[in-house]
């Protein structure tokens, strides 16, 4: 059985959080390995997102993984916020680098994802299953797509046990990055993350920043939709549920679904796939 993991972000409102509860309930169903809660580098979110991990928890009887960005963060903050993390029984993070919010000068002690995967095994011996990032597509500030992958390297042999790879709609990009990954040794996990399509022009936007190509032919086959919101989710449920479905078969471990806390397309993503 391949694992399913979700993913989803800290809401702030207490309409956001209805949403977010009412989409847990939905995609609780699938028996989910675990989920995740993002954190927003800089500390914006580092609030909302304990609170969320301790909800999903208590609430929702849910195996938790907190993202942990280390960017603009301390020593001293991410080590009392690991023990936190671990008192409420999470056994698992998600460990970052982040992107500094623009504007916000204080880089803090951390520059990179290895860094902060050596001090969480430092700080917590082998507490937690640490997960990485991992980019098919190459990380957008990489000198190439080898130095990038020989970065990945570095974050397993300091101490993670699998990696998430940021979302992308070519699958080739994953396999040949899984196969060079193996003939540089690493032998970990490393499941692929998709992104439902549902708001197609900010996925775009996103997508610029992030590091994710999405190739011509969606580009094209979504415009020739204009507006009609419905035929562009059905056109992305087709896409991402066959892109998941060959990723299965060709050997990926699982899925990591970057919900966006919306639980309609996810769920039919997951209908499809056998
Ligand atoms: P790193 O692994 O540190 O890599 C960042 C860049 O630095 C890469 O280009 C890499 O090649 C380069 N690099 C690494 N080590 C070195 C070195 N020693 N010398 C020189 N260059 C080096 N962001 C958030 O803010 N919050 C989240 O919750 C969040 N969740 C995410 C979940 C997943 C699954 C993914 C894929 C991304 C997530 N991100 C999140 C985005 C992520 O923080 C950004 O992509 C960020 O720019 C890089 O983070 P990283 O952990 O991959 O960094």
């Amino acid at each position: 059985m391949p694992a399913i993991s979700f993913e989803f972000f800290p809401p702030k409102t207490d309409e956001q959080r209805n949403q977010l509860d009412h989409c847990v309930k939905a995609l609780k169903a699938r028996g989910p390995d675990y989920v995740s809660v993002t954190f927003g580098a800089g500390g914006s979110t580092l609030n909302y997102t304990e609170q969320t991990v301790q909800r999903l928890q208590q609430a929702h009887g849910l195996q938790v993984a907190p993202h942990l960005s280390c960017v603009g963060g301390t020593r001293q903050e991410l080590g009392e916020l690991l023990d936190r993390y671990r008192a409420i029984g999470c056994h698992r993070i998600v460990a970052l680098r982040g992107d500094l919010p623009s504007g916000m000068a204080t880089p803090g002690d951390f520059r990179y994802a290895v860094e902060l995967v050596s001090f969480i095994r430092q700080h917590s011996g082998d507490h937690f299953h640490i997960e990485v990032a991992a980019y098919p597509e190459t990380h957008p500030q990489a000198e190439s797509a080898l130095t990038d992958l020989r970065h990945f390297k570095q974050k397993i042999e300091a101490g993670a046990n699998g990696a998430i790879t940021q979302y992308f709609y070519n699958a080739d990009a994953y396999f040949r990055f899984v196969d060079e990954a193996h003939r540089l040794g690493v032998d970990v996990p490393i499941v692929p993350g998709i992104m439902p399509i549902g708001n197609f022009s900010q996925l775009r936007r996103f997508s610029e920043t992030c590091g994710a190509e999405i190739p011509r032919w969606i580009v094209r086959r979504m415009q020739a939709l204009g507006d009609d919101a419905e035929a562009i989710r059905q056109l992305g449920i087709d896409i991402v549920a066959s892109l998941g479905q060959r990723l299965l078969d060709g050997g990926a471990p699982g899925l990591h679904v970057y919900t966006l806390n919306r639980s309609k397309t996810a769920l039919a993503i997951l209908d499809r796939l056998q």
